[in-house]
Formats: C-alpha cells, structure tokens, sequence
C-alpha cells in the first residue's frame, strides 16, 4: 500500500528493530510506559488478525512464546498484556489498517536500568492509558540491548 506507514518503513524506523522472522517485525516501542514494551509488524499490508494465512499464525505463536520467555528472563515480567487494537486507523473515513499487536510487560516487582527503577503501578489490573511512555534514551538503549542480546542468542534455529 502506497500510504501506509507500516509498509514503507525507513532505516531509522527501524533502528529499534529486536528481531524478525520470515512473517513479522519486531521493534521496541517509542513508548516504554511498560519497560520493554514491543510491537510486532506483520510484514505485509493485512487488515486483521482473521485474514492470517495458516503459516503467519504458525510463526505468531512462536515469536509470542519467544518474546515472553525473554521479557520475563531478561527484565523479570511477571505476565504480558498482548493486545491487537487498530483503533486509530478507524479515525480516518477510509480506514486501511496494518495489523500490528503491541506486548506491554507487567511487573510486581521495580525494574531498575541504570540509576532508575521502573515501578508498574498498576499491576494486576489493566494497563493504564495515559501514563508516560518517555524514559531516558540511556535506559532505552539499555533495554534494547538486553533484549536484542537474549533474542539474538536463542533464535528460533537453535530450538
Ligand atoms: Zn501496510
């Protein structure tokens, strides 16, 4: 699709990108109101999750063990939310959507990056809403680095 964002990624877009299968993208978020929160891109321009092929499903269920094992060994989750919303898409007349689903972690305990500890407040009940996702680029990175060093040393291959 010509206009959609999802389908024309540029190399910065991609400079949070954590890991890749032959289906799907998976790059840290802008927003870290939940440390280590992730969103998988489906690489082709697909609507909803009921248009998925059978072998999109197949690597969907592996990336989700993949991505949970590693949240909850590398930063300590507790459980993940995993949710496929597409909401703002249907604010446009025309909507096109490209599926995409976002992981946020969820922690009973603080998860401490550099000097700081990240408290999840709210746990045991639904994410909030309109909590800051902005934390230093420093613990950003940090993350990215954790996360990107766990998953390239336990890709699928060696399963
Ligand atoms: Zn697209």
């Amino acid at each position: 699709m010509d206009n959609c964002d999802w389908c024309s990624l540029s190399e910065e877009d991609r400079r949070f990108q954590l890991y890749e299968t032959g289906s799907w993208s998976v790059f840290l978020s802008d927003e870290q109101d939940y440390i280590g929160r992730c969103i998988l891109v489906l690489k082709r321009h697909c609507s909803s999750l009921s248009e998925l092929t059978d072998d999109e499903w197949g690597e969907l269920r592996d990336l989700i063990c993949k991505i949970e094992v590693c949240l909850k060994t590398v930063l300590g989750a507790a459980l993940c939310n995993w949710s496929c919303l597409m909401n703002s898409f249907y604010k446009d007349p025309a909507p096109d959507p490209h599926l995409h689903i976002h992981v946020r972690p969820r922690y009973d305990k603080p998860v401490v990056l550099g000097g700081n500890a990240y408290t999840d407040g709210e746990f045991g009940h639904h994410y909030a809403l309109n909590k800051s996702g902005a934390i230093p680029v420093e613990d950003k990175e940090e993350v990215f680095g954790r996360l990107k060093g766990w998953l390239d040393r336990f890709p699928f291959a060696e399963e």
